[in-house]
């Protein structure tokens, strides 16, 4: 029978704690809070997206970091067999818009109880307040972890589960990263995902608290548009957030803010030529109106003003004096609004962490090393992360199913 350590009581070591141990093994889970799943508790505004029920090119798609790695993991692990399972030990689900699933109950607590049970009938030995600071080996395999105080834990196998480095007080402060490096891994820089961006820009600050529904936010990277998605943003007093905000940080990860144009969309019902004629009848239908009016008409009401400022056209002035160029000008900037961002929020405050554990260092089907035999990597400590919706979640399940079964098996039968 293996020994194995899983080191990390979030989402990926709960999963390959109960994996391994269902698939033979001798398992000790290792968290150094004092709590299991302690971000598991705040995900979902409290009542945690688990997973999402889309066909797997859907789930595919929304990965922003190397979706081709998790062919085999999701291949292991559907969200359909997650849900299963997780029925199975007490927590049922429902899903909601977009094939969000949640716990019934709503309560993330018990997607963390369920597990508890699990491990608890299972006779796993979990030990909290422990912290690993290094992961032992000899002749480039695995023989066992060093904690903190200095006490050794011998194993066969070790399956780092430590998350990224975002909410630190979760636990997640990208200890993970140090224990691969000592071990010759190579570390993407970590950066922040699913976070909001920060603008210098004054008009932008200056619509604080203003929320607008049904633009389209579009990032584009010299000629190649990255993201582009139609839904709700949110201006706030350091730049904007918001769904669409932080979808777009998630493909901003990594690149140089400056390098790269954020677009906004303000109409994209209309085409410009439908939105020129619009603003034509407007104007028409106007008579001696100010072209404050026919703003505050097509935009909420400080929006309008921004964008007369924008446009450098005087709100106070009548609407049927505006020229041609004035109105190509105001209709070319509502399809497409520069909005300059200088970066993403810092990596403590994003939902997940880009970046992390190179992943062509790990095979796919397993999760285990390339580099050190016996090492397994499950989790956000790698570089994988996608946009909101339960993927994330689902992520770390499911790499953390592959890496428990496969160190679980004896040793010539992994693949
Ligand atoms: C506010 C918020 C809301 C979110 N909502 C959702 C959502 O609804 N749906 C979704 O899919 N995703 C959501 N996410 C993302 C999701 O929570 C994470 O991607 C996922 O929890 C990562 O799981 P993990 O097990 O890899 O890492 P973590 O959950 O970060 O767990 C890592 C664990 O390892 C422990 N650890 C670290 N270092 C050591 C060490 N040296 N020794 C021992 N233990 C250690 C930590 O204490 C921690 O418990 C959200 C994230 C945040 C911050």
């Amino acid at each position: 029978m293996p020994s194995i350590v899983v080191i990390g009581g979030g989402a990926a070591g709960l999963m390959a704690a109960v994996a391994a141990t269902e698939g033979g093994a001798n398992v000790v889970l290792l968290e150094r809070g004092e709590k299991l799943g302690k971000k598991i508790y705040i995900t979902g505004k409290g009542r945690c997206n688990v997973t999402n029920l889309c066909a797997a090119e859907d789930f595919r798609k929304n990965v922003v970091r190397n979706p081709r790695f998790l062919y085999s993991a999701l291949d292991k692990l559907s969200p359909d067999a997650l849900v299963q399972l997780l029925a199975q030990w007490g927590c049922p689900t429902v899903v909601e818009r977009g094939n969000r699933v949640f716990p019934a109950s709503q309560k993330a607590s018990d997607v963390t109880r369920a597990f508890e049970r699990r491990l608890q009938r299972l006779g796993v030995r979990v030990s909290l307040n422990t912290r690993v600071s290094a992961i032992d080996t000899a002749q480039s395999k695995v023989c066992g972890v060093t904690l903190e105080n200095g006490q050794s834990l011998p194993a066969d196998a070790v399956i780092l589960c430590t998350g990224g480095m975002s909410y630190p007080a979760t636990g997640s402060t990208g200890d993970g990263y140090a224990l691969l490096a000592k071990l010759g891994h190579t570390v993407v820089t970590p950066k922040a995902a699913l976070a909001p961006l920060i603008s210098e820009e004054p008009w932008v600050r200056a619509l604080q608290g203003l929320s607008l529904k049904n633009v389209t936010l579009t990032l584009m990277h010299g000629k190649k548009t990255l993201y582009s998605e139609l839904g709700e943003m949110l201006f706030t007093h350091f730049g904007i957030s918001g769904p669409l905000a932080l979808s777009a940080s998630s493909y901003l990860a990594g690149l140089e803010p400056r390098e790269c144009k954020l677009l906004l969309d303000l109409k994209p019902g209309l085409t410009e030529s439908q939105l020129d004629a619009r603003i034509q009848r407007d104007i028409g239908a106007a008579g001696k109106k100010r072209v404050q009016s026919i703003l505050r008409g097509l935009y909420p009401e400080r929006l309008a003003d921004v964008m007369a400022q924008l446009c450098e056209i005087d709100p106070a002035r009548e609407a049927n004096a505006l020229r041609r160029e004035e109105r190509a000008l105001l209709v070319q900037t509502t399809k497409a609004l520069p909005v300059p961002v200088s970066d993403a929020e810092r990596i403590a405050a994003a939902v997940v962490t880009a970046g992390g554990a190179d992943v062509r260092q790990f095979h796919p089907a397993s999760m285990e090393s390339k580099l050190v035999s016996g090492l397994y990597a499950a989790g956000e400590v790698l570089d994988v992360d996608a946009l909101t919706g339960g993927f994330n979640l689902h992520i770390a399940f499911a790499t953390g199913y592959c890496a428990g079964t496969a160190a679980a098996q004896p040793k010539d039968a992994t693949p």
